[in-house]
């Protein structure tokens, strides 16, 4: 595989038979990626990549400082987020109900009991998540029922690892990745809008992404900031 090199920061440079470049910043060790069509130099490349550069920087930062989910430890002072906005956790131990509650818009009180495990306190937070994403789903399911002109049975949220959130268009079931109660609203209703278009076409086809520009014009962007950045060239 081809290196090329921007202040720094080493890239894997992939040419493949696509017509859009796809840049991507992988965890656990920030290694990145560009990949672009076939016909592109490696001037060109490099000028992308050095346009890229802050949210390479900013992406980079984030895995090596080790505010990965897989690297929490659950203790005061570590970063966490929730509908797109940093708090820092404050673990208070106290016997009684565990419970989480944010205050003053920074923090993220996370009551447990003396003892407490890392495992017992990711689960308190990831039902806490749960709730929270239960409590602001229904709103947009109604909001976009009445402008897609669909209906949603039912849904559920789940902890999934490649996919931000699914649809079974038989039962009209929606499922949608817990991991979303950390990212910007607009990320979340991003994946529901999705999984709702899907109740009018199945595939990820023409159709689909036409639904997508009608309803939600801005898609494409959302859709590059939860999974990096792909550009038409
Ligand atoms: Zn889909």
């Amino acid at each position: 595989m081809k290196k090329i090199r921007i202040e720094g920061i080493d890239i894997d440079l992939v040419r493949k038979g696509i017509k859009n470049i796809h840049l991507t910043v992988y965890p656990p060790d920030g290694r990145v990626r560009l990949a672009v069509p076939r016909h592109m130099d490696d001037e060109e490349a490099r000028n992308f990549a050095l346009t890229k550069l802050t949210w390479i920087i900013k992406q980079k930062k984030k895995y090596t400082t080790g505010e990965t989910e897989a690297a929490k430890v659950y203790k005061t002072g570590e970063s966490h987020y929730y509908l797109g906005e940093k708090y820092i956790l404050e673990v208070i131990e106290k016997k009684g109900k565990d419970h989480l509650e944010l205050r003053d818009e920074q923090y993220m009180d996370l009551y447990v009991r003396p003892g407490n495990t890392i495992k017992k306190r990711e689960k308190i937070m990831s039902e806490w998540y749960r709730q929270k994403l239960k409590e602001i789903i229904p709103s947009y399911i109604e909001k976009w029922e009445k402008i897609i002109g669909v209906k949603v049975n039912e849904f559920g949220i789940k902890k999934m690892k490649t996919r931000w959130g699914t649809c079974n268009t038989r039962d009209k079931r929606i499922w949608i990745n817990l991991e979303l109660a950390k990212k910007a609203p607009r990320c979340l209703e991003y994946i529901i809008v999705h999984e709702m278009v899907h109740l009018l076409e199945r595939h990820h086809n023409k159709a689909f992404k036409d639904y997508m520009s009608e309803f939600l014009p801005e898609w494409k962007s959302i859709k590059n900031e939860l999974n990096g950045i792909s550009l038409h060239k």
